[in-house]
């Protein structure tokens, strides 16, 4: 078993941390490897795509061939979780500012998103979060964090602030709207491993 971390920019290190932490707490060891180059992804149970900018990585993927293996991955049923930007690039559809400068989305689930959904006010909180899948609240940290704006039938909302969705899952995809791998709880980490291992 393998899981790759998208390491082409952004938050990566602390996504492999968490990820070691959290395999940890199981009792499981298994491979994390750091994708910068086409050929990897194909290799991999599961995938984790970090924040970072939306734009660079967005291009960075299409320009290493990476977009395209993970297109792929992910209708073989891959489990893979986005993170922040990571989220925005997992989406079908972005706002005006994702369309201005034509960015490069992956298209995986049937979401609209904002890209900086809560303004400059709010460049970077935290917030308590009720989390559909979790038994008690949890402490997430937002950067300059986009949200789901529309989402078609077959996405679950894991979790929402006011009208903006900031947790959901289609299929075998999970996104978040903040950034999981910045504290130490590390049951999002989990869930997304249960996915992985099965259970
Ligand atoms: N708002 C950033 C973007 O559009 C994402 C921020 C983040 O990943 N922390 O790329």
């Amino acid at each position: 078993m393998r899981i790759g971390v998208i390491a082409i920019q952004g938050a990566v290190s602390e996504h492999v941390n968490a990820l070691e932490r959290a395999l940890s707490e199981r009792g499981e060891s298994i491979e994390i490897v750091t994708i910068k180059h086409s050929g990897i992804v194909p290799e991999c149970d599961a995938l984790v795509l970090p924040g970072g900018e939306s734009t660079t990585l967005g291009s960075l993927l299409v320009r290493e061939g990476i977009a395209d293996e993970i297109k792929e991955a992910a209708a073989r049923g891959m489990p893979i979780m986005g993170t922040c930007a990571g989220l925005i690039l997992l989406a079908k559809e972005g706002d005006s500012q994702v369309e201005k400068t034509h960015q490069n989305l992956l298209s995986l689930m049937d979401v609209r998103v904002n890209r900086n959904a809560f303004g400059r006010q709010r460049e970077s909180f935290e917030a308590e979060l009720d989390v559909s899948v979790l038994d008690s609240p949890y402490n997430a940290v937002f950067i300059r964090a986009p949200a789901i704006v529309k989402f078609e039938d077959d996405v679950k909302v894991l979790s929402k602030i006011d009208e903006f969705v900031v947790a959901a899952e289609q299929g075998n995809v999970l996104a978040l709207a903040f950034h999981p791998e910045l504290t130490n709880d590390l049951r999002l980490h989990q869930y997304f491993l249960d996915r992985v291992f099965g259970r």
